[in-house]
Formats: C-alpha cells, sequence, structure tokens
C-alpha cells in the first residue's frame, strides 16, 4: 500500500486472527502508527494484502453459520479482514495514541485458530491501564484456555460486568477468582441473593445504577427491563458509542435506542448477542430498520444472534458489518 493512502487516517478498526501477537502488543503495534499494517502482516500468513485498499473489503462471513455452534470450533477461522472505517476527514494524529481494544474471548461462533467455542459469550475490553471483562462464558477452564491463548493474565482482570444470569454468561466467574483475579464485581440489581452473597463473600459486589462509570470510557446503560432484566456495556469513543450486548433479553433494539438517549450519543457499533435466534426474517428485517433509524453504523452480532439473523444483517450492513467470534480483535482510536 502506498503510505499516501495511510497518511492521516486516524481511526481504524482491526479484526486480528491467527496472529500470534498478544494484546499488548497489538497495542504496542497499533500506538507506532503505520507499521501496524506490516506488523500484522508478517503474522497473516500472506492473507492480509498489505496492497489491498481495506475500503474496498467487505467483512468475511463466517463460515459456519449452519453447522452447531458448539462443534464449530472444528472448522477453520475465516480469512481475516482488515477494515478501515474512517468515513469522515481524516486527521493527522500526532504524538501517542491510545487504543480501546475489545477481545472476544468466549463466544459460540469460532474466529480465531487455537480458540475454543461454546455456548456463552464473554469479551475483554482495555482502554490505558484499566480494563474491563464483560461476562465470563458458558464455562470456567474454557474461558481461562481462551484467556490464555489470548495472552490475557485473569490475575489482571480489574473489572467484571455481568449483563444478565444465565449461565452461559456468568459460568466462568467462579473460575476467574480462583485463579487469582479480584476484579470489582457489577450486576444488574436483579440478580438474585444466592448469587449476589455467594461472590459478595470473595469480592466487592456492585448493583449497578444506569450510566455507572466503570472504567475510563466505559459504563453500564444500566439494568433494562426484560425476561430476564439486562446490562449492557457502553464504551466512549471519538466515532460514538460502542453497545456490547450479552443476550440482549430486554429487545437489543431497546437497549440500543436506551444507549443513545441515555449518553446523548450516536451509536458507532453495536456488537454481541442480539438474541434473534427464534425471530422471524420479518422481525429481524424491523430490528435492522430500528437500528437504521437509530444511525447504528457498524454491528458485530454473534452468540445468540441467530444464523439467518446475522445473514441478514450482514446483508444489511454491507461493509459495515464485522464477522466476529472467539478471538476477534476489535480496535478503535481514542
Ligand atoms: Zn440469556
Ligand atoms: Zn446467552
Amino acid at each position: 500500500m502506498s503510505s499516501e493512502h495511510w497518511s492521516g487516517i486516524d481511526f481504524f478498526i482491526l479484526m486480528l486472527t491467527r496472529c500470534r501477537v498478544s494484546t499488548r502488543s497489538i497495542i504496542k503495534l497499533t500506538v507506532i502508527g503505520l507499521s501496524i499494517l506490516s506488523g500484522l502482516s508478517a503474522c497473516q500468513t500472506g492473507s492480509f494484502s498489505s496492497s489491498a485498499n481495506p475500503l474496498s473489503k467487505a467483512a468475511e462471513p463466517l463460515q459456519q453459520e449452519d453447522s452447531d455452534p458448539v462443534a464449530a470450533s472444528e472448522t477453520p477461522p475465516p480469512t481475516p479482514t482488515p477494515q478501515e472505517m474512517s468515513e469522515s476527514t481524516p486527521q493527522p494524529t500526532e504524538g501517542k495514541v491510545e487504543m480501546i481494544t475489545i477481545t472476544i474471548v468466549f463466544d459460540n461462533y469460532p474466529y480465531k485458530e487455537g480458540m475454543q467455542t461454546a455456548w456463552g459469550f464473554s469479551a475483554f475490553v482495555t482502554y490505558k491501564d484499566q480494563n474491563v471483562l464483560f461476562d465470563t462464558g458458558g464455562s470456567g477452564l474454557m474461558l481461562l484456555e481462551n484467556m490464555s491463548e489470548m495472552n490475557i493474565n485473569p490475575a489482571e482482570v480489574q473489572n467484571v460486568v455481568l449483563s444478565h444470569e444465565h449461565n452461559d454468561h456468568t459460568a466462568g466467574l467462579q473460575a476467574l477468582l480462583s485463579a487469582g483475579a479480584d476484579p470489582k464485581i457489577y450486576l444488574p440489581p436483579s440478580f438474585s441473593s444466592s448469587f449476589k452473597n455467594k461472590f459478595s463473600q470473595q469480592a466487592e459486589v456492585i448493583e449497578v445504577v444506569p450510566g455507572l462509570l466503570i472504567a475510563e470510557r466505559i459504563s453500564t446503560l444500566g439494568e433494562i427491563q426484560g425476561s430476564p432484566p439486562e446490562q449492557a456495556l457502553v464504551i466512549d469513543t471519538p466515532r460514538g458509542l460502542v453497545v456490547i450486548t450479552g443476550c440482549a433479553h430486554p429487545g437489543v433494539e431497546k437497549m440500543v435506542l436506551a444507549a443513545k438517549r441515555q449518553f446523548k450519543e450516536e451509536i458507532y457499533l453495536v456488537m454481541g448477542g442480539f438474541h434473534l435466534g427464534s425471530s422471524s426474517s420479518y422481525q429481524v428485517k424491523n430490528i435492522i430498520k430500528e437500528f437504521q433509524r437509530i444511525g447504528v453504523v457498524h454491528v458485530a452480532p454473534c452468540h445468540c444472534t441467530g444464523d439467518r439473523a446475522i445473514n441478514q444483517f450482514r446483508e444489511a450492513f454491507g461493509e459495515n458489518f464485522i464477522s466476529v467470534g472467539a478471538g476477534a480483535v476489535i480496535e478503535i482510536e481514542s
């Protein structure tokens, strides 16, 4: 690629896979600017073409959507695709650039080779020296092994935010604590007292209120009523909000709209489980329309979204659709 092409680009999201660099190395590579692409292409076995224009490339489709999600890890992950998403006037970047990094450490969809998959969801978000683990997946052992695969030390997890009290989002918590983590645990108030009592004996448990700041740029939406009630993670980026949902039981469009209203900012990316597996294509179409009305720019559905709904989102969002699964890393400049 020409240096002219990349000069002045101040924002991008990179999907990294099959790449043995740690989260820390990724951040470091990103901070040093243009060399990130050459650095990454070295570990992409040629599939991350340095001459390709990322703007012209749509996200690669998931290859496992028709298979049993639990068994899907046997299929190789899709070819990684760099995504350059600067859609407004590029601004020159000067000095140190801090990245917001989201790593999917547990999902039923595969993405990166070496990552295990099972029903559930967990994403690790870092910004500067702070971090948040959103949900803990459906298996403690698998969560820890996947974190290790992504070079994330469980003992260094500072905050855990649990979206809702379903086992595929909470089952990894005990293993995380047993591995030496001493995080603050943020729960919707509706969690059962038995759950709260169990974990308040081992860590600080905090019942969230809407908009509670958990780490710099990272907040909770607060508990949204549903069956069960649920909270989403909201990350404040210069391009707008990133909303991460666990299962979105209250309705993903309802949660996204609540985030937009509460934080009074545009929605840049919605990712996670959208819970549309049993919805008709007509219902999904209406939710996509609502996303478009709200002004959602990018979507990265996974977990309980459902194969058909994922395909509908891919079709509707085109290049703004991001394929994700276990081991996908999204970086956003802040
Ligand atoms: Zn659920
Ligand atoms: Zn779930």
